[in-house]
């Protein structure tokens, strides 16, 4: 199915938010941090596969602490320099001072990167255990997206919970929160996983009744393995429909006949997310190319290149 989306190749060099105020639909895809050499081999071939696809933007994930997180800091500074991509840094405010969080947006602007998605961030080890600010740090997101306008011209997006953030008691107060971090200066906002349309609906029509109309795109997370089903659900508090669980369960030896299933399943997600006019569609890849290709291709998406 061709989508009939103009091409945006020359977008690429723009920020999230002036490609989203052109009207265009922004397609991008996220990659985490690697842990080994091997890790970094396969999310190279990850990226110069999917760079052929002329994603809007690709992102970086922050992880809870150390290594990975230099690793977060020197991929994106890679992916600038020596790719077409866009990149996305992604930032918490886990264990960092005010300071130390203005030192690496400092270091983002030498190299030219201008997309931040600012997220809090959760306890590491427990994302449900108490959250302990820095000392000398930020509590809530809406916080360090201030911070970042405040520092310089900086594109900057946010998270946002189509089955509500698990620490917020009530969607009133969901929402109060979400509202406040665009209120500080957030451009767009990407969801948490889910795998219910409705429940992206749902909160872009809470969003909406609260005076907010900020771009939130919705992330599709393709299911790939068996093992996914578990873990996804606790990783995003998302529930995952038990249809697709059986259907994923009945071919768990098939790894080939598992994919199928998860990428037939998020190709109907996206396709009905593009019909609701949502503002464009964020990839899990999870490191990998295969699946993201696959629905790409089902979409009719690589013709807009
Ligand atoms: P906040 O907006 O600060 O909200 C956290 C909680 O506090 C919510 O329950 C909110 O309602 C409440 N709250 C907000 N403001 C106030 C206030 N003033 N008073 C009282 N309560 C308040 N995690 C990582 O570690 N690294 C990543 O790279 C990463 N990327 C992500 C990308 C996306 C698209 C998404 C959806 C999540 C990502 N996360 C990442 C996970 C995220 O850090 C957690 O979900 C975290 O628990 C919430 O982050 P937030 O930015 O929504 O926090």
């Amino acid at each position: 199915m061709a989508l009939g989306i103009p091409s945006t190749r020359t977008d690429r060099a723009a920020t999230v938010r002036d490609l989203l105020a052109a009207g265009h639909r922004s397609f991008s895809f996220e990659f985490m941090p690697p842990r080994s050499e091997q890790a970094e081999r396969r999310l190279w071939d990850a990226i110069r596969r999917l760079e052929p696809l002329a994603p809007n933007f690709v992102c970086m994930t922050y992880g809870a602490g150390g290594k990975s997180r230099d690793r977060t800091v020197d991929m994106v500074g890679r992916i600038a320099a020596e790719t077409t991509l866009t990149p996305v840094a992604h930032l918490t405010a886990v264990g960092h001072s005010v300071a130390e969080l203005r030192n690496i947006i400092g270091h983002y602007a030498d190299e030219g990167v201008r997309n931040v998605l600012a997220v809090r961030g959760d306890p590491p080890g427990d994302p449900m255990g108490e959250w302990v600010r820095h000392p000398e740090g930020v509590s809530y997101a809406a916080e360090l997206v201030e911070l970042i306008k405040g520092i310089g011209d900086f594109c900057v997006g946010v998270a946002a919970f189509p089955e509500m953030h698990p620490r917020s008691e009530t969607w009133e107060e969901d929402i109060r929160h979400f509202v406040s971090k665009v209120r500080a200066g957030a451009d767009y906002a990407i969801t948490q996983m889910f795998f219910h349309v409705e429940d992206y609906l749902r909160l872009r029509d809470r969003v909406a009744a609260a005076g907010c109309d900020v771009p939130i795109i919705p992330e599709i997370m393709p299911v790939t393995n068996v093992k996914q089903i578990d873990f996804f659900a606790k990783l995003s508090n998302a529930a995952f429909p038990a249809a697709l669980a059986e259907r994923v369960k009945a071919v768990a030896d098939d790894p080939a006949a598992v994919r199928e299933v998860g990428v037939e399943y998020a190709t109907g997600m996206a396709e009905r997310l593009l019909a609701e006019d949502a503002p464009g569609l964020h990839f899990i890849t999870l490191n990998h190319s295969t699946a993201t290709l696959e629905i790409y291709q089902n979409l009719g998406l690589h013709e807009r290149v």
